[in-house]
């Protein structure tokens, strides 16, 4: 185990919608740079932990960034200090442009730096220079994704919390966010992606938790993570990481 302090620290998380358990009691550490990857069946609490996590539900249990209890903090204070959250669901301004959704993410930043960062966006997605001045509805599933994360780029956030890197993208597009995954942790960002292709997940994540039913089945590191998702019936006959994790749990999983 790393002597070193993890940048985000989740002790026994957990979220529930009146009287619905989501999240029963989740632990969690990431180092900086690090990728925690989280895979299980829909429904399992996956979002609900992302989201607890962000302050943007109600959670109980401790979040910590970088050595601060920020649980009891509002999501915008979280995202103020670093926290960044990713989602397909998650809106873009609809009335604004590509340009000026990438330029409002660094709001309260000098102008030079935020052009500085909106070019390095640009350098990563050169996809997106094409599209600066569309509205984001006419932007593709892929795009709309890449538009995301350059929002985050330009927000300089620490922790990155990403649900669903492939959802409804063509391999090529997935392949492509799979390397800018790897380039940003390489740059020191600190990521936790919820993600149901178990081999993206495996590409990407050092460390890996399986969710069922609101808990850990499974966490450990990505190594022993093949292994326990090949032995419970994840990864079908064949073996084949590209499956992606089924609506219901399968067989003898729990
Ligand atoms: P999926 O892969 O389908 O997104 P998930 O693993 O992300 O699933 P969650 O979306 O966190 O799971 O849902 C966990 C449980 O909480 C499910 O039973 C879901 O129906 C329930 N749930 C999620 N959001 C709400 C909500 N806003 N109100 C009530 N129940 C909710």
């Amino acid at each position: 185990m790393s002597t070193e302090r993890p940048l985000l620290q989740v002790r026994d998380l957990k979220v529930s919608y009146g009287v619905v358990p989501a999240v029963r009691g989740v632990d969690l550490s990431v180092n900086t740079g690090e990728v925690y990857g989280v895979v299980g069946p829909n429904g399992a609490g996956k979002t609900s932990l992302l989201s607890g996590i962000g302050g943007m539900v109600r959670a109980t249990g401790t979040v910590e960034l970088d050595g601060t209890d920020v649980s009891r903090w509002p999501a915008h204070r979280r995202g103020a200090a670093g926290m960044s959250f990713v989602s397909e669901r998650r809106r873009v301004f609809p009335s604004l442009s590509v340009r000026e959704n990438l330029a409002v993410a660094g709001w309260g930043l000098p102008k030079d730096e935020v052009d500085e960062r909106i070019d390095r966006v640009l350098a990563t997605f050169p996809r997106l220079e094409e599209r600066m001045d569309v509205p984001p509805f006419r932007l593709s599933g892929g795009e709309q994704r890449m538009l995301s994360l350059g929002r985050v780029l330009v927000s300089g956030a620490r922790v990155i919390l990403f649900d669903e890197l492939s959802l409804g993208l063509a391999p090529r597009i997935v392949a492509m966010l799979v390397d800018t995954i790897l380039e940003l942790a390489e740059a020191g960002h600190t990521i936790v992606l919820v993600e149901q292709y178990i081999g993206v997940l495996l590409k990407v994540a050092q460390d890996v938790m399986v969710m069922e039913r609101g808990r850990a089945a499974f966490a450990g590191r990505v190594d022993d993570a093949a292994a326990w998702l090949n032995e419970h019936g994840y990864m079908g006959a064949a073996g084949k990481s590209e499956r992606r994790i089924p609506a219901a749990s399968p067989g003898g999983s729990r």
